[in-house]
């Protein structure tokens, strides 16, 4: 058991039994082949711990957006032959949103998938966040467990609220403030300093009176950013210059011209801030480096734009260079850390994006709280006080 969420070991003997395991399949697919199929190798260790104990193992998962209802365009068949032959044996299932009773969390549905199976495995942390009928339906039923990939999520993002190694330094940024205010809040719990960047640092710059020119504000969040500076300000950490770009000037379009500058916390008219500044860059990456855990989630700039990648690339180097437990929560971040080649210097890259927000903010998600009240888990909870 982890935070009293069942893992592969908790299950009953798996040998002859038939579990379904709810996988996260949603590869990016492009002419209908597999333009990556990172998400698949992924789940292999799961599958691989069930069939070698001798389990029939049926994959499902959901594949695009399809509107309950079959459609060709998210047929499963690219991942299925992908599947059969990294992992010859399980059977993959048909895309759960073929069925309106996946989103709608229908009871009728959830008998309907688990019928013929005895046990249910959720390796689908990324969809984990979501009440959906494949992930907090089968745990009420059968003995339940979390695969490898959820519990390790679940181990590092957990850990990190309950035990972080100090000193514990959280990096914030990407695009939108009112995104992001929960985790901060949830942060400020536990976290020694807090650096906040992107986008939404420029509301909390608002919150202490500095001009923003057409940077990215949330007007109804300045009074939310001021309260957390008024209490927290010792230990939340704002950048002290930005690069901006000025007018005329097009993000991504370097060609369209606009005058990109270093500027302090004062963004004038007509001028975007779009990267914290080389100062702030140092100044954060000095605090990285000092960290014994790290989390970073959200970048620092419009990294898309090589103009305005440097803050997010010091930061991203900064992290890789750490000799603490670094971890990143975050599509974003995660596609910055690729895209600077430090994926392999990172001690835990979370595969949810809007999983690991939640699971950090909430220290809960719909999927994981459905496995804590598996018949199984309930059971071992049992015998756990019994022992004490
Ligand atoms: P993550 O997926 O890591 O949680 P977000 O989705 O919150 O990150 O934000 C990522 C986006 O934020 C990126 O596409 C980036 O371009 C954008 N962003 C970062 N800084 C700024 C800024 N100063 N102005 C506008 N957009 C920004
Ligand atoms: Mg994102």
């Amino acid at each position: 058991m982890l935070f009293g969420v069942p893992v592969l070991e908790d299950l009953p003997s798996v040998d002859g039994r038939s579990v379904l395991v709810r996988c996260d399949f949603n590869v990016p697919l492009r002419d209908g082949e597999i333009a990556d199929d990172h998400r698949i190798r992924a789940a292999l260790p799961t599958l691989e711990w069930l069939t070698s104990r001798g389990a029939k193992v049926t994959a499902v998962t959901h594949l695009g957006r399809p509107k309950g209802t079959p459609d060709p365009a998210f047929d499963v068949a690219p991942v299925r032959r992908r599947l059969a032959e990294l992992a010859p044996g399980v059977t993959l299932g048909e895309n759960l949103r073929f069925s309106p009773g996946e989103t709608a969390n229908d009871p009728d549905f959830v008998d309907e998938l688990m019928a013929g199976h005895d046990l249910y495995v959720n390796d689908a942390f990324g969809a984990s966040h979501r009440a959906h009928a494949s992930i907090v339906g089968p745990p009420s039923r059968v003995p339940s467990a979390a695969g490898l990939l959820l519990a390790r999520e679940v181990e590092v993002l957990l850990g990190l609220r309950s035990h972080p190694r100090r000193p514990f330094v959280a990096i914030t940024g990407g695009a939108k403030v009112s995104d992001k205010l929960g985790v901060i809040r949830a942060l400020l719990g536990v976290a020694d300093q807090i650096l906040i960047g992107g986008g939404m640092c420029f509301t909390f710059f608002a919150a202490l009176g500095h001009s923003v020119g057409s940077s990215l504000l949330e007007p109804d969040r300045i009074d939310d950013c001021k309260a957390l500076l008024d209490e927290f300000g010792d230990r939340l950490v704002l950048p002290s210059d930005v690069v901006a770009m000025g007018p005329g000037g097009k993000i991504g379009d370097p060609e369209a011209g606009g005058e990109v500058r270093n500027m302090g916390r004062s963004v004038p008219d007509g001028w975007m801030g779009l990267d914290i500044g080389p100062g702030s860059a140092a100044e954060f990456a000095d605090h990285v480096l000092e960290a014994s855990t790290v989390l970073w989630n959200g970048p620092m700039g419009v990294f898309e734009d090589p103009r305005f990648e440097a803050g997010t690339r010091s930061v991203a180097q900064a992290v890789a260079d750490c000799r603490g437990f670094t971890v990143i929560g975050g599509g974003d971040s995660a596609a910055a850390i690729a895209q600077f080649g430090f994926e392999d210097q990172v001690d835990h890259i979370s595969t949810g994006g809007g999983a690991s927000l939640e699971l950090i903010e909430r220290g809960d998600l719909p999927g994981v709280e459905a496995l804590r009240r598996a018949p199984n888990a309930v059971e071992a909870d049992e015998s756990d006080e019994f022992n004490e």
